[in-house]
């Protein structure tokens, strides 16, 4: 695992932009420069030694998993397939209208009450598993990726609406994912509670592992958390060892779309 940073800041003058040319060994513009770089590179030691001189910022942006972490990952979260459309009415509306009990102000849902509404049917290519812009908590799929793959897993699906002329889509269904039965544990993780509706959403955090469950004996799982910053927010969507490495085989999946749990 590796921790990615971002080193930005102000290039104030010749000397400054000559001594970050030489950490960096490259040529760093005039204006303004932004570069990430792994924590425990040799590059970060010797730029974080003069973050504090030159008024730089410094910040973590994310995390790298190496290939062995992520397929050795006992349980780990897939973060969704490719956006293939965008929910209709465009957001926020599509909410209220596809859940119940719904709040516009932090995104935050309860049962799905209604398909889904696309414009028209999709063109997909050769994406098997997708996801809805926003959406971030819902997988769909191929119909034919559905029927192979996921409803002999034991998995329901949904049809998926046309806003035009009132049909629905032909060769993709909503995948039901059924929730874990119990809460996460995530003493460390930030939440937020709204000042609408009252319910917590935790920030997502992309530093190192997702937090693991306590129960593990399932295929595909949503939590029963949300996550999420501003009017957004979504449940994660957890899978088993056995289903990051099928996905993958079967193509559905990239490694790079699944973050290991621990
Ligand atoms: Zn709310």
């Amino acid at each position: 695992m590796k921790i990615i940073r971002r080193i930005s800041g102000k290039i104030e003058d010749s000397l400054m932009k000559k001594n970050l040319e030489i950490l960096l060994n490259e040529d760093i513009g005039t204006a303004y420069f932004s570069k990430d770089m792994e924590e425990d590179s040799h590059e970060y030691e010797m730029i974080a030694k003069i973050v504090d001189s030159h008024n730089l910022h410094d910040s973590i942006i994310g995390t790298k998993f190496s290939s062995q972490e992520i397929l050795d990952s006992e349980i780990l979260v897939f973060t969704g397939g490719r956006a293939f459309a965008y929910p209709q009415p465009e957001s926020p509306d599509y909410l209220t209208n596809t859940y119940n009990d719904s709040c516009l102000y932090c995104g935050v849902f309860g049962e799905q009450e209604n398909d889904f509404v696309i414009k028209k049917e999709p063109d997909l290519k050769k994406q098997k598993v997708m996801t809805l812009n926003w959406v971030f908590g819902e997988l769909f799929a191929e119909i034919n990726s559905y029927d192979l793959y996921f409803k002999p897993m034991g998995l329901d699906s949904r049809t998926l609406s046309l806003s035009k002329g009132g049909k629905i889509a032909e060769h993709v269904v909503q995948v039901i994912i059924p929730s874990l039965e119990k809460e996460i544990k995530m003493d460390e993780l930030e939440f937020s509670k709204c000042p609408v509706c009252s319910r917590i959403k935790y920030i997502p955090s992309t530093i190192g592992f997702s937090p693991k469950p306590e129960i593990v004996d399932f295929n595909i799982v949503k939590t029963v958390e949300f996550f999420g910053t501003g009017h957004s927010a979504n449940h994660k969507i957890l899978v088993n060892h056995n289903v990051m490495r099928s996905m993958i085989e079967q193509k559905m999946a990239k490694l790079h779309q699944f973050v290991p749990c621990r």
